[in-house]
């Protein structure tokens, strides 16, 4: 299917950022604005020499890397649509069945999760109970959970604040605390958890107790499903799942599937600024000096960059000092037989407490059978977080001395790797702090009533997780059609 040739009258729709969130993007406006009749024009400009942004796959010698996210919630069902929509549903794989263990680190010893956790919360008190995770007097004021009467105000708070009030530091510091903020290398008692864990808040309205509501069901995210009836019956049974040739494969299919449906994909295509057109519309310049009318605008770039990319909009200035936390990435290949511990788990996490190098190791191989070869073992170690980013001020060599030096005292693998990979993401994890909700709101005021048919969606907004920052590009492509229909006599 390709659009009908450009004329005066056909729709001009612009993607700016060729990420997760721009390329579904793209593809919805695509195929929304044509089911519509309207024969749009799509251009997606990505400013970087490649597509994908975050999500970046390497495969070598039959392994399956990742540099960036390995895998989502399969309880998610945007992702699980577009895969559909794509045609590489059967490409979907699951977590090892075999390897249901993960463990925390607690005074340098793995300690197995205790079962029954949701969202780091327990919701089963006997594992809970015999864990060593937590001490006596801490597992004391975890129970306290059960009596405390719920906060009424309607304000938003710390993630770790509400943690804390709810379930005592212990719980937040050994357990919730490395589980949550790893999703955002972030610090607990910064994110807001409005913005991160509103689910959070309605089971403490609605059972009192955190623990009990959880239980009850209450930990469904926004996207969830609550079977499995949306997933493919050979993805079912997995709580994350993947792609067998790795997560790019999703973005290979959207690059395929958007250039034969016509749009036009530019890389290397950097946008500096964009401000409203005289005719309406907006006009979309370039780093190099080239620009272009637009009729709509789907923004995908971090919210920080908005300062400078929308002039006209001066309530973008309440992201200009987002934080971001910057990590890296190790991951070392191993000969089986050189290793003699067995790896019979996910991995583990790594307490603020415990004061590491890394702060979390998965055994990738192990949890993931599509990465590496018979007889090879992968294992992948993350680094950095916000408060902690001494790795930035350290070659490769060093930072890899460093990593292998926790992995052989945490977890007995003294070998030398077949090989190591390095990647390193400056500012790649935003930090979605106490108000955030707030500024998102009043930035997408501020759009519909200063740039009407500019629309900003992304990882920086609303949902780190593949999952979301699909659903938030297809709901900016939803809002961008609906407005070019109102817009025509
Ligand atoms: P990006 O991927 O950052 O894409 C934005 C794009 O916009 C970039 O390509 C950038 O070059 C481009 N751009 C920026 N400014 C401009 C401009 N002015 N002009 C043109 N182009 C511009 N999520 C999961 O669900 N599961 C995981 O396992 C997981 N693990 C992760 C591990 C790591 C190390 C990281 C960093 C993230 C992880 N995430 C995970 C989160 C997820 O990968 C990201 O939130 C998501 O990929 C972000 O997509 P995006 O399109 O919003 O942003």
């Amino acid at each position: 299917m390709t659009h009908a040739k450009e004329g005066a009258g056909t729709p001009r729709i612009i993607v700016i950022g060729g990420g997760i969130t721009g390329l579904s993007a793209a593809f919805y406006a695509l195929r929304l604005a044509t089911h519509r009749g309207l024969a749009p024009k799509v251009t997606l400009l990505e400013g970087s020499g490649r597509l994908g942004g975050k999500v970046q796959t390497m495969r070598r010698d039959g392994f399956v890397i990742e540099r960036g996210p390995d895998s989502f919630l399969a309880r998610k069902r945007p992702i699980i649509d577009l895969s559909r929509e794509l045609g590489i549903e059967d490409e979907l794989t699951t977590l090892n069945p075999a390897t249901k263990k993960t463990y925390i680190l607690r005074g340098g010893k793995l300690h197995r999760i205790p079962p029954g956790l949701v969202l780091g919360v327990p919701t089963e008190w006997k594992p809970f109970v015999t864990s060593r995770l937590i001490s006596t007097s801490g597992k004391l004021r975890a129970a306290l959970d059960w009596v405390l009467p719920a906060k009424q105000s309607d304000a938003d708070e710390s993630l770790g604040g509400f943690l804390r009030r709810r379930l005592g530091d212990q719980v937040v510091d050994f357990v919730a605390e490395p589980l949550l903020s790893g999703i955002y290398a972030g610090d607990a008692d910064r994110l807001s958890l409005m913005a991160t864990f509103p689910q959070f808040r309605a089971a403490e309205r609605k059972y009192r107790s955190l623990m009990i509501g959880l239980r009850r069901g209450a930990g469904a995210t926004r996207g969830g499903a609550s079977g499995e009836e949306h997933l493919p019956p050979h993805a079912r049974g997995s709580a994350f799942l993947s792609f067998r040739r790795g997560l790019t494969s999703l973005i290979e299919r959207l690059e395929d599937t958007l250039r034969a449906e016509g749009a036009v994909l530019r890389t290397d295509a950097s946008v500096r600024t964009v401000r409203p057109g005289p005719n309406g519309g907006a006009v979309v310049t370039l780093e190099d000096g080239e620009s272009m009318e637009a009729d709509a605008v789907v923004v995908t770039a971090p919210p920080p960059a908005l300062t400078r990319l929308l002039p006209d909009v001066s309530e973008a200035a309440l992201f200009a000092d987002m934080p971001y936390a910057s990590v890296a990435n190790v991951v070392l290949g191993y000969r089986r037989e050189t290793l003699r511990v067995p790896l019979d788990g996910a991995g583990f996490v790594v307490p603020r407490t415990e004061g590491r190098f890394i702060t979390a190791c998965t055994w990738t191989s192990s949890k993931w059978l599509h990465t590496a070869p018979e007889g090879r073992v992968l294992i992948r170690c993350y680094v950095g977080r916000i408060g902690d980013e001494r790795w930035r001020t350290m070659d490769d060599e060093a930072l890899l001395a460093a990593v292998k030096r926790d992995v052989a005292e945490l977890v007995g693998i003294d070998a030398e790797p077949e090989f190591a990979d390095v990647t390193r993401l400056e500012r790649s994890m935003p930090q979605y702090e106490v108000g955030h909700m707030d500024r998102v709101r009043a930035l997408r005021e501020a759009l519909m009533q200063k740039a009407p048919g500019v629309f900003a969606a992304g990882a920086g907004f609303e949902g780190v997780g593949l999952p979301d920052c699909i659903q938030q590009g297809k709901q900016a492509a939803e809002q961008a059609v609906a407005f070019l229909r109102a817009a025509r006599p």
